[in-house]
Formats: C-alpha cells, structure tokens, sequence
C-alpha cells in the first residue's frame, strides 16, 4: 500500500478543510489508485449547505487578513513554501498514488507547485499602486490596489497541488481568503497542502477545502454568492463556459484556464534530435494528460522521415507502469473514459489512413502504449479535439505559412512549441502562432515567473508571474481635489 508509507501519515486527510476544522461530510466517496484500481481513502462528501458554511468562513476571515501587512503575509506564505518543500516526498507518493504519474514527475510537480508559494510570498510584498500626473492643476490622482474578496478555486486532476498553488498562492498574497474545489478524482493531494497550511499558521477560514461529488451543486453555491468576488477555474473548456454562464448573474471577475490543442511545428532547419527529445518531454509526461501538452505534430517535409523514425523508436524504448516502479516514464490513464478516448483517436486515425509507428494498444488495466501515428490528416479527430493522452499524431507539410495556418486552425490557443535555428523565423513564427505561451526549441515552458494562459477558447486571464496577484486585486482611483 503506497499511503502506508507516508514518513508523516498524519498528512493524510480524508475530511474537508472549512474554517480551519477537519469536517466529515454529508456522506463519503471513495478515492482510488489509478494503476491498480485499488481503494486508497474515503473522503468527505460535503453538502451545498457546507460549502456556503465555507463561504462565510472566508467572508469572516477576510478583514483580519486583509489587514496584515504584505510582510506578514510574505511570511505565512514562506512558512508554507517551506512545509511543502520539507514534506515533498510525502506530497509527491499521495500524488502518484492517487493521480498515477511517475514519481519522480510527482517529486517535481511539488517543487513546481511549492514555487508558486514562494514567488507569490514575494510578491505580497511587492504589491503597489500609482500616481499619475494630474491633468488639471490642484489635483492628485492615486490608483490604489486592494484585495477582491473572497475567491473561488475549481482545480482538475492532472496537477493536483500545482493547480490550486497556483491559484491560492496569489490570492493569499493580495489578502484574499480562498474557498477550493479540487477535483474528485484528487483531493488526497490538497488535503495533505491544506494540513501544512495550518500547520504554517494560516487562519482559520483563510484556506478552506470543499472535498465531494456533488460538482454540479457546489459550483451553484460559489457562483450564486455574493460574498465570492472571484471564480478561478482549471479544466476543461465545456465546464468553463457553463461556470462563466452562473457567474454572469452576480458579475463575478473570472479566470479561465481550459483546453488546449497545442501544435508542435518541426522545420528543416530544425536539431532533429533535439526535437524529439522535446517532443517526447511534450507529448508523453504525464501520460499526454497535460494541458499544454504537445496535440498534433507538424513536420516539415525534409526531416519528416527521420523525426517519425527517432520519435518511434523513443516511444517504444519508454517504460509504461506504475509510476512507484523506478524508472517507469508512463503511468495510468486516469479513468476507463481517458483510456477509451486515446483508443477512439487511434482506431479513428488508422481507419483515415493513418501509419502506425508506435505502439497503438491497450495494456493491461488503464495503461495505453506511447503512440505514435504517422501520414495524420487533418479530417481525423486527433487533429481537431484534444486526446489528452498518449498519442503523437505526426502531419506533413511543405511550407512554413502551411504549417503556421494548420496550427492555427483551431478554437484553441493555449499552448504551441515549434524547433528552428533560423532567427528570423523563430520570431515571425512566435508572433503569427494564436496561443497564450510558444516554447522555441523546448517542450517544457511552465515556471512561476511566466505568465501562464491562453487566448480563443482556451481562456481567460494569466497565472503565475508579476501579473497573476494583478488577477486578485481591484483598482481603486481617488480623486485629490482642491490641492
Ligand atoms: P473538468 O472540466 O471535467 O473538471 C475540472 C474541475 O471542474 C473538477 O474539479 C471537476 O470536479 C469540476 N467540474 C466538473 N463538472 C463541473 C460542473 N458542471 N460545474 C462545476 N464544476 C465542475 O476537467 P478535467 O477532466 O478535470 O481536466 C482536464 C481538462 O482540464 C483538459 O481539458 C485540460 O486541457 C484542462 N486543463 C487546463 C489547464 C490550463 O491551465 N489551461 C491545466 C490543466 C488542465
């Protein structure tokens, strides 16, 4: 049993987190290991009427928060930074057993998470307003920045602690208490942050997490309240625009991070090897269920043989198993309907003419081959929908305005990647691609300094950076007269 050998097993939290208590809910769910199947916790299944209990914490906690100085909330931020870090094994084993990826990609998700801690830590110092010039004379203008209020978090499964980092840290820092929906798949993982939170002298009501099954209902309650200044949403671009329907009736401030469809363009100029090496990195960690995961990739007709052939043969030499195995690359899917939809991209691809180059099967339980397809056609599904597994499908193309018009051919825009060593290109590419961040020559872009997000149907508003407290804070003007 993975969970039996926590270091600290009291990090393993299976009530919901309100107002600083440990809360059993209305009845209880079951949270299970991704590899095996096997039951790993019960978890509180909360009522609507608890998550309002939540709401009010917040709304309660939020003067005295609000009220420190960025100093001191720097310093309860750092305190959990450090926790977080301290019991990183801890956090990273609870990940992979209830979320399925490698453990040494669970060992680094904490430290990517943790960074969000740290960098908002510092910025809840740096926190500023203006003055501009007046345009009148006897006047001064002061544009101040406050805390929004209270805030809402609804986090998916694929990162479960970087996803609610990520969102909570900047919230906390501006001075806003935070009520969080992790996903129902992965509430082991925010359980266990929560407990640090605490345990790093967080007030009762600031951090609250709402754990259970009855989505729908819980969303309702955070939507239709008017305490909850602010929604936050990771997930898919469907629940997205439903959560910005409920939101319209109180006028909430939102942000989305949804979907994406990301391309992956290889040019003639390109480091083949190099771009396999990031296209595998892209593509495959965490199984292909990352939102900026490499989608579809576009490769120019001069190395296209060579990139199918390198990428193949790096598919087929990667370990697929239980991610507490060393050495294991691929871990689960994270259901039987994730599993069944790579299987429906790839049956669909091949039925379109598709060549099968690697993998292409099934394993046992919910483990899906690295695959990689080439001849891909922009008819078939794994061209237009997200797989979010993994699937490489490889496309052909002559010219660069071709490759740049197929990878925009999508409502999406979060994520795109493209491999040249030409300089001008790499700069008229990155301008013409529609997405909210490119790596040139990387397959890994995510880190806390940049800022994280996408545009079309991939979302709203940006996380992580000098610009994600912005996200959390309402801009004030005052009006000196008669000066
Ligand atoms: P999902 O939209 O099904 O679920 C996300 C969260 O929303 C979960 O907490 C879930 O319980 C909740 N939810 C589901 N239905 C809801 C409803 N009707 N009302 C309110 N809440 C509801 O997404 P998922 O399957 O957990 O995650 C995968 C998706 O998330 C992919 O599309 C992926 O691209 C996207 N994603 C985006 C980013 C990003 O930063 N842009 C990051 C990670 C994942």
């Amino acid at each position: 049993m993975p969970l039996a050998q926590l270091q600290d097993p009291a990090l393993l939290k299976t009530d919901a987190f309100i107002n600083g208590q440990w809360r059993s809910g209305a009845g209880r769910f079951a949270v299970t290991d991704p590899a095996t199947g096997r039951h790993l916790a019960d978890v509180a299944d909360v009522s609507a009427g608890q998550v309002r209990e939540a709401i009010a914490a917040a709304e309660a906690a939020w003067p005295a928060w609000r009220a420190l100085t960025g100093k001191a909330r720097h310093a309860a931020l750092l305190r959990w930074f450090e926790l977080l870090m301290q019991h990183q094994q801890d956090l990273a084993r609870i990940m992979t057993a209830e979320q399925g990826k490698p453990l040494a990609e669970a060992l680094g998700e904490v430290a990517y998470g943790a960074s969000f801690v740290q960098w908002f830590a510092e910025q809840a110092r740096r926190a500023s307003g203006e003055m501009p010039a007046a345009p009148a004379p006897g006047q001064r203008l002061l544009v101040m920045r406050q805390p929004i209020g209270v805030c809402a978090a609804i986090t998916p499964w694929n990162f479960p602690l970087a996803m609610i980092t990520r969102k909570v840290a900047p919230a906390l820092a501006a001075g806003c208490p935070v009520v969080i929906k992790p996903a129902q798949l992965t509430p082991l993982t925010a359980l266990a942050a929560a407990e640090l939170a605490a345990r790093a002298g967080l007030p009762a009501g600031v951090l609250n997490v709402i754990t259970g099954t009855q989505t729908a209902a819980y969303s309702q309650a955070l939507c239709e309240s008017e305490a909850v200044r602010h929604m936050s949403f990771t997930g898919s671009t469907q629940v997205g625009r439903v959560l910005m329907a409920q939101c319209a009736p109180t006028v909430k401030k939102l942000a989305l991070e949804l979907g994406g469809n990301a391309p992956f363009i290889v040019f003639d100029d390109a480091d083949v090897p190099a771009a396999v090496q990031g296209a595998f990195a892209s593509k495959f960690r965490n199984a292909g269920q990352t939102c900026v995961c490499a989608n579809r990739f576009y490769v120019q007709a001069g190395v296209y043989d060579e990139f199918v052939s390198r990428l193949a043969g790096r598919a087929r030499a990667a370990k697929v198993g239980n991610g507490f195995e060393p050495g294991v690359e691929i871990g689960p899917l994270i259901n039987e309907a994730a599993l069944q939809k790579v299987q429906q991209h790839v049956d669909d691809a091949l039925a379109k003419g598709g060549r099968l180059a690697a993998g292409g099967h099934a394993l046992h339980g919910r483990f899906f081959e690295p695959t990689v397809i080439a001849h891909a056609r922009a008819d078939m599904l794994c061209a237009r929908e997200e797989t979010f597994g993994p699937l490489a499908p490889v496309f052909r193309f002559e010219t660069e305005a071709e490759a740049i018009a197929a990878a925009n051919a999508t409502e999406f825009g979060l994520a795109s990647y493209f491999y040249s060593r030409d300089v001008a290109r790499v700069f008229r590419v990155s301008e013409a691609l529609e997405c909210g961040m490119v790596g040139v020559n990387t397959g890994l872009i995510s880190n806390e300094a940049a800022p994280f997000g996408g545009v079309k149907q991939s979302g709203l508003g940006r996380e992580g950076s000098a610009h994600g407290l912005d996200e959390y804070l309402e801009m004030k003007y005052v009006c000196l007269g008669g000066l």
